[in-house]
């Protein structure tokens, strides 16, 4: 069976599901988006996706045509139209079609895309031994110039620390802000535990709000796990015991090796292993 696209207001065949070459989302990655989960038929924390996709509009004065209920029923209609009961939705909405100059407001409407389908997590094997990553030289976006809690389009920044990643042999690379602090990884989030305290980035430090970040940290609280947000050097994820990712793509993944530091005893943490399956579990719940 044919993928069907919700394109502006349409289910259509993948082959029909096509953006005018003037749409300011191609011409210059003025846009939004959001990648959510659907678990065991139920879409993953919809309304917090939603209203981080409205956030992140309204901080580029992109006025998002429809309301957020008819957003939902879209994302439902798109789920059932392709029949997962597991799977991953993404949700698109651009600035428009408009001239060749920058000038968002020549746009005439946005424009938004649901895709729903498959997914590809990593490999197996990397949640059973864990992942090996670097540390990027590419420092993530200056709040002031383009606020990393914005989910846009333009992924230019993480792009090219994700070359830098792949160069060296390994699927993901931490970042640190212009001030030298952590501050994510290219599409994930960042944690550590150091004497069983779990610590991550504020999002200050330049990284966005993870919806898994913050399922996350309410699980390892109600574990009785203490959860600090506070700045963290290279030095901290050097030293220390445990190091995860988390992210809607990836859930939960432990880090066992970054810039040849081995992490822990060089396998996932009894933490990181018990966070996953917690987070599994409310998941899928
Ligand atoms: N940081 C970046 C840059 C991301 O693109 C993502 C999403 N892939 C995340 C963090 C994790 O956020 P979430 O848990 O909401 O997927």
């Amino acid at each position: 069976m044919a993928l069907k696209i919700w394109l502006d207001g349409k289910l259509v065949d993948k082959k029909d599901a096509t953006v005018s070459v003037f749409d300011h989302g191609l011409l210059y990655g003025d846009g939004v988006f959001e990648g959510i989960r659907i678990y065991s038929g139920k879409v993953f924390m919809q309304k917090e996706h939603l209203l981080r996709l409205w956030e992140s509009a309204k901080a580029l004065r992109l006025e998002i045509p429809i309301s957020i209920e008819e957003m939902g029923e879209a994302i439902d209609e798109t789920v059932k139209a392709n029949n997962l009961t597991n799977g991953y939705i993404r949700l698109i909405v651009t600035r428009g079609t408009g001239t060749l100059g920058l000038n968002p407001f020549t746009c005439a409407k946005p424009s938004i895309i649901i895709i729903a389908d498959n997914i590809k997590l990593y490999p197996q094997e990397l949640y059973d031994n864990g992942m090996k990553i670097i540390s990027s030289s590419i420092v993530r976006n200056h709040p002031l110039s383009l606020p990393p809690q914005i989910k846009s389009l333009n992924y230019l920044n993480n792009i090219l620390a994700k070359i830098e990643a792949i160069d060296a042999g390994v699927l993901e690379a931490v970042m640190f802000n212009h001030e030298g602090f952590v501050a994510e990884a290219t599409g994930d989030n960042i944690f550590i535990i150091k004497n069983e305290i779990i610590y991550t980035p504020p999002v200050q430090s330049g990284s966005l709000q993870g919806i898994t970040r913050d399922a996350v940290m309410k699980i390892a609280k109600k574990e009785g796990f203490k959860v600090i947000e506070q700045n963290l050097t290279r030095f901290d994820l050097y030293t220390a015991d445990e190091f995860f990712l988390t992210g809607t793509a990836a859930e939960v993944i432990g880090i066992t090796e970054i810039d040849g530091r081995v992490i822990g005893n060089a396998k996932p943490g009894r933490i990181t292993k018990l966070l996953k399956d917690k987070f599994f579990e409310f998941a899928n719940g």
